[in-house]
C-alpha cells in the first residue's frame, strides 16, 4: 500500500474545520443567544437565494426527520396513507408513523433505487393522501412522472431529499420546484449544520403549519424570534414540537453552504466520476444509474453480483476499506410489518448493494485503490472456480 493512502478508508465523515469552529465562537460570544434567532433566519435566506426559490419558503429545523415528520403531519390526517420505497433510511418511515400516517412500503427501480411508480400505483386505496419519493444516491428518478401522477389522483409530494442538496433535475435545483422537499444537514450529508434539517414549500398554508409546528405549536413565534422578541400572550391550534434549529446549528451550516459549491460539490463528483470510470468495466459489480452532470452523490453504492456482497465487503474491510450497506429495507422491519408483504425486487437488491467510501476527504489515489482491490477479489474468485 503506498503513503498516500489511509490505513483505514471511512465510508463517510463530517468535513468541518476552522472556519466552521469561527462561526460557532462568534455565536457564543458575540451573539450570546444559542436559541432561534438571526443566524437562523440567515440561513434560511441563504439557502433560498442558493436554491434560486423566492416564491417559496425555506423553514430550518433540528433534523432531516423532523422536516419529514412536519411535512406529513401538514398535510395528512391520522390513519392516512403514504406511498413510500421501502429501500430507504428508517428516518423516512419514522416521520410517516410519527404523523399517525401509514407508510405503504412500494417497490424501486432496480436500475436507480428511485420509487417504482408502476407498483406504487397498485397500491394506491381511497386513504392515499401522499407520496414520498426517495432520492437515493442522489438520484431524484422519474420525478416529473411522479408529479404527474400525484396531479392525476390528488396527492401531495414530499421530496426525501435528505441526499440530494444541491442536485439538479432537467437542469432545475432540487427544492426549486415541486410541493414539499425536506432536506437533511446531518453531519454526513452534502453539507452539514453538525445535526438540521429543513422543509421547503410554496404553499404558505402548509409553510404557516410547519413554522409554528416547530416551536410548539406557538402561533406566529418565528417573526417574533427573529426580531430579537419573544412570546408572553399567544395560542395554539395544533400539535405542535421542539423541533426549531439553534443558531449555533445555523452558524455551521452557512459555512458549509458557502463551502459547498467551490469545495465539497466538485470533490463529491470528481471522486464518483472516478468510481464509475474505474468500475464501469469491472467484474462482478454493477453502477447504477446516475447524471453527474446534475447529481452531486451523497453516497456511491454498488451492486454486488453473484451472491458475493457479503464476501466483498469483509474481504475490503480486512484492506481496511470501510463499507456499508443503504439500507435494510423498512417492510421487514418488525414496528413496519416484519416482511409480511414480501417486496422481491427490494429484498434481492438488498443482498446486493454495498456502498464505497465517499466523502470531501477521500483521495483519487484512494478511489484507485478501492478499485483495484474491488478488481483484485474478483481475479481471485475466477482462480478459485478454475482450479
Ligand atoms: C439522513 C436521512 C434522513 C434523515 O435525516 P436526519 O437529518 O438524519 O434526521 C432521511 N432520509 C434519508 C434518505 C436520509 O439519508
Amino acid at each position: 500500500m503506498n503513503s498516500q493512502i489511509s490505513e483505514r478508508l471511512r465510508l463517510s465523515k463530517s468535513v468541518v474545520g476552522q472556519a466552521e469552529a469561527e462561526a460557532v465562537s462568534r455565536v457564543i460570544l458575540e451573539d450570546g443567544y444559542l436559541g432561534m434567532g438571526r443566524e437562523v433566519a440567515a440561513f434560511e435566506q441563504e439557502l433560498q437565494d442558493f436554491l434560486g426559490c423566492s416564491d417559496r419558503q425555506v423553514i430550518c429545523v433540528n433534523s432531516g426527520t423532523a422536516a419529514l415528520h412536519l411535512a406529513v403531519q401538514a398535510v395528512t390526517r391520522p390513519g392516512d396513507e403514504v406511498l413510500v420505497q421501502s429501500l430507504t433510511f428508517v428516518a423516512s418511515f419514522q416521520a410517516i408513523a410519527a404523523a399517525g400516517a401509514l407508510p405503504v412500503a412500494c417497490e424501486v427501480d432496480p436500475e436507480t433505487v428511485t420509487l417504482d411508480l408502476a407498483d406504487a400505483r397498485r397500491r394506491l386505496t381511497p386513504k392515499t393522501r401522499a407520496v414520498m419519493p426517495v432520492h437515493y444516491g442522489s438520484n431524484p428518478g422519474d420525478l416529473d412522472a411522479i408529479y404527474e401522477f400525484a396531479n392525476q389522483q390528488d396527492l401531495r409530494v414530499i421530496e426525501d431529499a435528505a441526499h440530494a442538496f444541491g442536485c439538479l433535475h432537467g437542469g432545475r435545483k432540487i427544492g426549486s420546484f415541486g410541493d414539499i422537499v425536506c432536506f437533511s444537514f446531518d453531519g454526513i450529508k452534502n453539507i452539514t449544520s453538525g445535526e438540521g434539517g429543513a422543509v421547503v414549500t410554496k404553499d404558505p398554508q402548509v409553510a404557516r403549519r410547519i413554522r409554528d409546528a416547530r416551536l410548539l405549536g406557538v402561533e406566529k413565534d418565528t417573526e417574533k424570534r427573529y426580531a430579537g422578541q419573544r412570546s408572553w400572550d399567544f395560542e395554539v391550534h395544533h400539535q405542535g414540537y421542539r423541533y426549531h434549529m439553534s443558531n449555533v446549528l445555523a452558524a455551521i451550516g452557512r459555512v458549509q453552504l458557502r463551502r459547498f459549491p467551490g469545495e465539497f460539490g466538485p470533490k463529491r463528483v470528481a471522486l464518483a466520476g472516478l468510481y464509475r470510470q474505474l468500475l464501469r468495466e469491472a467484474p462482478g459489480v454493477c453502477l447504477l444509474a446516475a447524471d453527474l452532470r446534475e447529481i452531486v452523490p451523497h453516497i456511491q453504492p454498488v451492486r454486488v453480483l453473484a451472491g458475493r456482497r457479503d464476501a466483498l465487503r469483509e474481504f475490503l474491510g480486512s484492506q481496511g476499506i470501510e463499507t456499508g450497506i443503504h439500507y435494510r429495507p423498512n417492510h421487514l422491519l418488525s414496528f413496519f410489518g416484519g416482511g409480511q408483504v414480501p417486496l422481491p425486487v427490494t429484498e434481492k437488491l438488498y443482498g446486493e448493494l454495498l456502498s464505497l467510501p465517499l466523502h470531501p476527504e477521500v483521495t483519487e489515489a484512494e478511489v484507485r485503490w478501492i478499485c483495484s482491490r474491488i478488481i483484485d477479489f474478483w481475479r481471485a474468485e475466477e482462480k478459485e472456480t478454475l482450479s
